[in-house]
C-alpha cells in the first residue's frame, strides 16, 4: 500500500514514518509513504499556496491551483482508491474506517492549514473527508500521521505478528484486556496468577472477562451497542 501526503509544511511529517513498526514495513517494501511539498506545485515566484479569503475575515485559505496540480500529477502516475481531506467537520475516524481503508492500494491524503482549503477543492477533488476528533488542530499533518499509522499497521507484513492487530481494542467492538510482562512481582505488585498458570483456555477466559468488564465500565456506549445488536447477550 502506498500513501501520498500533500502538505505545505512537509517538515512536520519527516519523523512519524521513520521509526519502529512503520519503518520496518517500509524497509520490507510492503508499504510506502511519500510526502509532497505543496510549494513545489505553485507556479508563482514566491511559491505561494494560500491567499486572502474572498469576503474578508481573519485567516488565509489554501488555493486550489497548486493542490489540483499536485493531485493531477500523482494521478498521472497511478490510480488512487481515495483522495482524503483531513477536516474537523469530516467523518469521525474509527477502527472500522481504518480497516476499510487498509484494503486500498493507493491513497492520497491532503493536509489543510490556516483556515482550510478553498471549498472547490472539497467539492471537486476529494473523495473522503475525515476528522480525527472534535477539536481543531493547526494543520492536517498530525491528523494525516494518525490516519496513516492506523491504516498502515494493518497491512499484512507490517507487524511481526499479524494476529496482534486482531486482539487490539475496537477490533471486536471491545476494549483490550490488560497486559503484563516480567518481572512477575515488582515492589510487591503482582501479575494476576492465571497469566502465569500456562493454562491457555483459562487465560483466554480471563482475558475475555477483563475485556467485557473494561468495556462495560470505560466505554458503556460500545457495550450498549454490542448488546443492542445482540452480539453480546448480557
Ligand atoms: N477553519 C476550519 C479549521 C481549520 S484548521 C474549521 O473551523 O473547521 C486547519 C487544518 O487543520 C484543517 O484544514 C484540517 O486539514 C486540519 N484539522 C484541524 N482539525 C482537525 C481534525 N480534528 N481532524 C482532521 N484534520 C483537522
Amino acid at each position: 500500500m502506498r500513501i501520498d501526503i500533500i502538505s505545505c509544511v512537509p517538515q512536520l511529517l519527516t519523523s512519524p514514518f521513520e521509526h519502529s513498526i512503520l519503518q520496518r514495513g517500509r524497509a520490507a517494501g510492503v508499504i510506502d509513504v511519500v510526502v509532497h511539498n505543496l510549494r513545489d506545485y505553485s507556479e508563482s515566484k514566491q511559491k505561494q499556496t494560500d491567499d486572502y479569503a474572498f469576503g474578508g475575515g481573519a485567516g488565509m485559505v489554501m488555493m486550489i491551483e497548486p493542490i489540483d496540480r499536485c493531485i493531477s500529477h500523482l494521478k498521472s502516475q497511478r490510480s488512487y482508491d481515495a483522495v482524503i481531506y483531513t477536516s474537523p467537520d469530516g467523518k469521525l475516524f474509527d477502527q472500522p474506517m481504518a480497516n476499510q481503508l487498509s484494503l486500498f492500494k493507493n491513497i492520497i491524503i491532503l493536509c489543510g492549514h490556516y483556515k482550510g482549503v478553498d471549498e472547490r477543492v472539497r467539492e471537486n477533488l476529494i473523495t473522503h473527508e475525515i476528522s480525527i476528533g472534535d477539536y481543531v488542530l493547526s494543520g492536517g499533518e498530525l491528523a494525516a500521521a494518525v490516519i496513516s499509522d492506523a491504516i498502515l499497521r494493518l497491512v499484512p507484513g507490517v507487524m511481526n505478528d499479524e494476529t496482534s492487530a486482531l486482539t487490539d481494542s475496537f477490533q471486536d467492538g471491545l476494549i483490550a484486556p490488560p497486559v503484563f510482562t516480567r518481572p512477575a512481582e515488582f515492589k510487591g505488585y503482582k501479575v494476576p496468577e492465571v497469566l502465569l498458570s500456562g493454562h491457555q483456555a483459562k487465560i483466554e477466559e480471563w482475558r475475555m472477562e477483563q475485556s467485557l468488564d473494561r468495556t462495560k465500565t470505560r466505554r458503556p456506549d460500545l457495550y450498549r451497542s454490542l448488546t443492542e445488536n445482540q452480539i453480546l447477550t448480557k
